[in-house]
């Protein structure tokens, strides 16, 4: 089975940031020509307990209407990243619990990803009682060094959610607030029929995704307990796992444009999930194939 198709484009969309709506350096029309500059097809402005505008078509790439809003446990803090709302969310008081705003907003069009689960200090028990979540922030661009301390990757925990039973799907978002390095780092590149929030969306559903800082995953193809990638050159592939130890995991080979992994599901091994990493340091990451 191949995880992606031979003949459909994708399109490159940061899901996170922040303008001058809350606690963001640009306004949303900076914001906006800061990432079409660079090329993306699609953005979502997420601004703290604010929607965004309307979504729409703006030359050329597609903004959807987004909001985060943030929650508070003893010890570690709960932020949900909405994307593609529709407006009439607004009418709601949203504020009250973590589950009433994944269910209002995908009642209301829109998608749900937990944002940086490892700067939010957030625990296996808390990633597997909420319900209704879209993707996790497998990384975060804004929560590393000079901006915050170093807890941008958030695979330790997302694993271990796994190992558990409560499986994501990854996107990489840039969380930009200050447009100084952060913004524009990382991504998630979409393979969907054309560029609509119902196309994407309907994409992002079936799992047609990957996210990324640069590398560029062509292929996955998974044959029984044979599990395969095709990426632009590569360093490092590591296959993580729910396993601690898997003697085949790591593949090192300069400028390598493949490489493969037959897994153990004899020895209860549940998922594979792919990580490729370039020269520069900068990783892909797949979503995680269960096995
Ligand atoms: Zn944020």
């Amino acid at each position: 089975m191949k995880l992606f198709d031979t003949d459909k484009p994708f399109f490159k969309g940061n899901l996170h940031c922040h303008t001058t709506n809350s606690d963001g350096k640009l306004t949303p029309e900076e914001c906006k020509a800061f990432y079409r500059e660079r090329g993306y097809d699609f953005l979502s402005i997420t601004d703290h307990r604010k929607l965004s505008e309307e979504t729409h078509m703006e030359d050329g790439m597609l903004v959807l209407c987004g909001m985060e809003m943030d929650y508070y446990l003893p010890g570690e803090v709960v932020h949900l990243v909405g994307v593609g709302l529709s407006q009439e969310l607004n009418q709601h008081d949203v504020s009250r619990n973590m589950q009433s705003y994944i269910d209002l907003a995908n009642r209301y069009d829109g998608r749900v990803i937990i944002a940086h689960p490892a700067w939010s200090l957030n625990t296996v028990t808390t990633l597997s009682g909420l319900h209704g979540l879209t993707a996790a922030e497998i990384y975060n661009s804004a929560s590393t060094y000079p901006w915050n301390g170093d807890r941008a990757d958030s695979s330790n925990v997302l694993d271990a959610a796994a190992a558990h039973g409560t499986f994501f799907n990854f996107v990489a978002s840039d969380d930009s607030h200050w447009y100084n390095g952060e913004a524009g780092r990382s991504f998630t590149m979409v393979q969907a029929d054309e560029l609509t929030r119902e196309s994407l969306f309907k994409a992002i559903d079936e799992g047609r995704f990957y996210c990324s800082q640069g590398p560029v995953i062509r292929q996955i193809t998974v044959e029984d307990e044979q599990i395969h990638v095709e990426c632009s050159e590569a360093e490092r592939v590591i296959f993580y796992s729910n396993l601690p130890w898997a003697n085949n995991r790591c593949v090192a080979n300069s400028g390598m444009t493949e490489a493969s992994y037959t897994a153990h599901p004899e020895n209860g091994e549940t998922f594979v999930r792919i990580q490729v990493m370039d020269k520069e340091g900068r990783s892909a990451w797949s979503n995680p194939i269960l096995l």
